[in-house]
């Protein structure tokens, strides 16, 4: 097998092919095959695909990452799982066993192992989907599902250290309503944020964040990120509900409550109160904690803390984070999964 070539400092958050792919098939037996690992390639499905006419579909995202004594770790990989069960509860597609993802995941993982970047120089996101594969004219649920998992390797978030960011909340927009789908990983919720993300883009901030459809006054999320803010030492998140609950999110809650002795409070936050907090930051796998500078709404910006910068506690949270992640703090929750190279 010919040696891969990347150049692993300059890796960034886009697409490439990997080696490997895992996809399996629940067909019209009701049940799901044993699936396999395959060349990653293009996969073909009539142009009546569920998926494709309905939008039946979901996606999760973890990575893998080496640890300084190069092991390989997953970070609560049951989670994802879980995850994608709500989703298919939702949406109507067929359960796909949590204790099998994870088994799944590990093994693509170590299929494609010469793709995780070394310590340090970034991970290998992984990037599972469901979808209605079956052909079906009128709207209801497809015939036949498809589960395909793959990898990418992808650069650190922060190349020089945390840098805050500038968030703007829209007036005009909503991402999700309640009692809609806004609480799963569902492939329908993200077309629309695009074009909210592209205007506050284009104003210079690095995304938007929306309010709830309900009485436009409460927080609840930052484009593909959850919400927190803090004050003296009361740390608030949106309560669930329209907002993705986050494994990122709850992971930050445990450990502001048990490491950081923190009053954690999931609650309803209005946008005055986040402008008058001592830190603002949002959560999510990819960046794991990205702390936010500035917020804006209706044209008016407030710096939070009254300054610019990175707040004390937002980076407490990400170094106690990403070191457990990378086993460099006691992981007293079981939530690293090692992956043994066989
Ligand atoms: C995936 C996602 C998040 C973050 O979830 P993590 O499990 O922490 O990665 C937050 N908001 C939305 C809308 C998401 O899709």
């Amino acid at each position: 097998m010919a040696k891969i070539k990347i150049d692993w400092s300059n890796l960034t958050f886009s697409f490439r092919k990997t080696k490997t792919m895992y996809m399996a098939t629940f067909g019209k037996d009701r049940k799901w095959d044993t699936g396999c690992f395959l060349p990653f390639g293009n996969v073909s499905m009539s142009p009546a695909a569920g998926v494709l006419n309905y939008g039946q579909g979901l996606f999760e995202g973890l990575k893998a990452q080496h640890t300084r004594d190069n092991k390989i770790v997953l970070f609560r990989p049951i989670e994802n799982g879980r995850r994608i069960v709500d989703g298919c509860k939702r949406l109507c597609m067929p359960e796909f066993p949590p204790r099998r993802f994870v088994e799944i995941v590990k093994e693509l993982v170590r299929k494609n192992r010469e793709y995780i970047p070394p310590y340090g120089k970034g991970s290998l996101y992984i990037r599972p989907c469901l979808w209605g594969t079956g052909a079906i004219l009128g709207v209801a649920p497809a015939p036949e599902y498809t589960f395909i998992a793959f990898t990418c390797p992808v650069g650190p978030y922060y190349k020089g250290g945390m840098t805050p960011i500038k968030i703007e909340f829209t007036a005009d927009f909503h991402r999700s309503a309640p009692r809609g789908t806004g609480h799963v990983k569902s492939i329908s919720n993200y077309a629309g944020t695009m074009y909210p993300s592209k205007l506050a883009k284009s104003r210079g901030y690095a995304d938007c964040a929306y309010l709830d459809a309900r009485s436009d006054r409460f927080i609840e999320e930052v484009g593909g990120a959850n919400f927190f803010c803090l004050k003296g030492n009361k740390l608030s998140t949106p309560v669930t509900g329209s907002i993705l609950p986050g494994i990122t999110r709850k992971s930050v809650m445990t450990i502001a409550r048990d490491i950081l002795k923190l009053d954690v409070r999931e609650r309803e936050i209005p946008v005055a109160e986040a402008m008058a907090a001592d830190e603002c930051f949002c959560t999510g796998t990819a960046a794991v904690i990205s702390p936010i500078g500035a917020l804006t709404f209706k044209g008016k910006t407030h710096v939070v803390g009254g300054k610019f910068r990175v707040g004390e506690t937002t980076s407490r949270l990400y170094s106690l984070l990403t070191k457990i992640q990378l086993q460099e703090e006691t992981d007293r929750w079981n939530w690293v999964v090692e992956v043994p190279v066989r």
